[in-house]
């Protein structure tokens, strides 16, 4: 017997429609890349919206279509983002950190129509449409004065949209359509492209918003940091409309400085950002003696977060760190770390041991452990393995079929990542799959290593890769980008390492590097290392 309750299709577009009838007036603010400040609101980010689908519509763009943005967290991003979904057309977020190759390989394999961007990636589009062909128009995000210089005819997206009328009949289609494609920063292989439903985007907003995840609020203000072709912007632009938050976005400039100010000026209580950017935040307002005025909880994810974060925005800034952890498959996010009953009972101090492990699943979402064989293993907390996944808002395959098979016989998807489940089901990621340094045997952890190293006064960032080994298969090396003005060598790395890790995890080499190679979502890019390490030597041993 079915239930009689209506059957009204989680489509994306009524979350806009939610935020403009409910919402209306609260504010959205955009950066842009002069510095320039401009004001807007769901009411009106919403019809400039219908008029995109308008404009999409009299473009010849049809369900289905692959509609691809190349640009920084701004309004039109936004108005782009909800009119192409809201019709029924695919809408393909591009990053402008990658490489032009990159970039042309996944629009190609998109097979985008129709392309907005930055006018401060003029230069890429340029390059662009001469290696993807099927790209028929270019509308930049500006109005015509902002229009940049360009060899290729352009339009500016005020202009586009203008005439259009305010109106469209949004949805209307099954929930498992397509809504978004967002690719994979292909750390492997090509990128492979994970697309989004309507269905998977709905329930990913309403699961990040309880409150034992990120419990966004009509009372926030939220500054999305995380840049909205990072996997839907961890899904702030579904769940921030959701509940009518004011949602200010940055653009492109991601300094301590730039984002300081906008956290002061729009008196921001909210944050989501990888690793890096707070480091570079909290630098800055360490070394000009600042502080915050409403900033109350950041959202820390995409890489591991090293205790000093939490530590210095916890005991100096009383903001409260949410460490999550997710992936581009994954919606993103999976796992949150906030206290349950046990754990809210502990010290603060006990407590953090806790937020640095990537956390807790979200309700609808299933996670074990299994070892190379599809075993599975136990949550004691000890036993590392690969961690697989299940549920609605997980990615089932990938665009045009690429790597046919990513699920396993129970339907769960293989994160490649590394971790540990303990018993109160708190998962700590202790490596990727393929970044785990595989010695005599047994797994070093690369990002332990990297979290405590880190924790030294001295060091900015570090990376642990493994260097082949004739013995012992890898052993780690240890890189470290110490802070300005700041010295220490390598028997001080050592000294600080002892006692906190395993002996034989101790790196073989600790090498001082001027600048720790990131990739295009601010990640530590390991292949770069790995790339600049090739025909490096360790240093020798008798004891080897
Ligand atoms: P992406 O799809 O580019 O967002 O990358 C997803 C990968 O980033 C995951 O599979 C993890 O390896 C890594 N990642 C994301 N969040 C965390 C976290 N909190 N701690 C450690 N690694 C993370």
């Amino acid at each position: 017997m079915m239930g009689l309750m209506q059957d009204v299709p989680l489509t994306v577009d009524r979350i806009l429609d939610h935020a403009a009838a409910w919402h209306g007036q609260r504010e959205i603010v955009s950066r842009a890349a002069d510095g320039q400040v401009s004001r807007s609101n769901y009411a009106v980010i919403r019809a400039n919206a219908k008029r995109v689908s308008n404009a999409l519509a009299a473009a010849g763009i049809r369900h289905g279509d692959r509609v691809a943005t190349l640009g920084w967290n701004s309004t039109r991003h936004l108005a782009a983002w909800y009119g192409t979904a809201g019709m029924g057309a695919i809408l393909h977020t591009l990053n402008p950190r990658l490489y032009l190759e990159q970039i042309a390989y996944i629009a190609n394999h998109a097979g985008d129509r129709l392309l907005f961007a930055d006018p401060a990636c003029a230069d890429i589009v340029g390059a662009l449409l001469r290696e993807v062909p099927a790209i028929e128009a270019v509308i930049f995000f500006c109005d015509r004065d902002g229009l940049p210089g360009s060899t290729f005819p352009a339009i500016a997206f005020d202009d586009w949209i203008s005439g259009h009328p305010a109106e469209f009949a949004w949805g209307g289609f099954d929930e498992r359509t397509a809504c978004g494609l967002c690719y994979t920063s292909g750390t492997t292989g090509n990128p492979k492209g994970v697309l989004y439903s309507h269905r998977s985007n709905s329930l990913h907003a309403l699961m990040t918003l309880q409150r034992d995840a990120l419990a966004l609020s009509a009372r926030d203000s939220i500054l999305l940091v995380v840049p909205m072709y990072h996997a839907n912007g961890w899904g702030a632009v579904f769940s921030a409309p959701a509940v009518g938050a004011k949602l200010v976005l940055p653009g492109q400039r991601m300094d301590g400085e730039s984002i300081y100010n906008l956290i002061e000026a729009e008196a921001v209580t909210y944050s989501a950002a990888v690793p890096t950017v707070w480091q570079m935040l909290l630098q800055y307002v360490q070394a000009h003696g600042l502080g915050f005025s409403t900033l109350e909880r950041v959202t820390i994810g995409g890489s591991a977060c090293p205790e000093s974060i939490v530590r210095t925005f916890r005991d100096d800034y009383r903001v409260d760190v949410i460490h999550g952890w997710g992936m581009t498959e994954t919606s993103p996010l999976a796992t949150v770390s906030v206290p349950n009953a046990s754990v809210a009972r502990l010290s603060d101090d006990e407590q953090i041991r806790f937020k640095l492990k990537q956390g807790r699943l979200l309700c609808g979402l299933e996670f074990k452990l299994v070892d190379d064989d599809g075993n599975r293993l136990p949550h004691d907390g000890r036993t590392p393995g690969r961690l697989m996944i299940r549920g609605p808002t997980i990615a089932s395959g990938y665009f045009r079929g690429e790597q046919a098979e990513v699920l396993d016989a129970e339907g769960f998807f293989d994160t490649g990542d590394i971790s540990t489940i303990d018993s109160e089901g708190y998962m700590q990621i202790t490596d990727r799959a393929k970044d785990v340094v595989k010695s005599g045997g047994e797994w070093i952890s690369s990002i332990e290593i990297e979290n405590i190293a880190m924790g030294h006064p001295a060091v900015q960032l570090a990376a642990v890769v493994g260097v082949a080994h004739p013995k012992w298969d890898e052993r780690p090396v240890l890189l470290c980008q110490l802070r300005q003005g700041m010295t220490a060598g390598a028997s001080d790395l050592r000294d600080h390492l002892a006692g906190r890790i395993a002996k034989w995890w101790m790196p073989d080499d600790i090498i001082f590097v001027s600048e720790i190679p990131l990739g295009p979502t601010g990640k530590i890019d390991k292949r770069a290392i790995r790339a600049s390490l090739q025909g490096y030597a360790l240093p020798f041993r008798a004891a080897d």
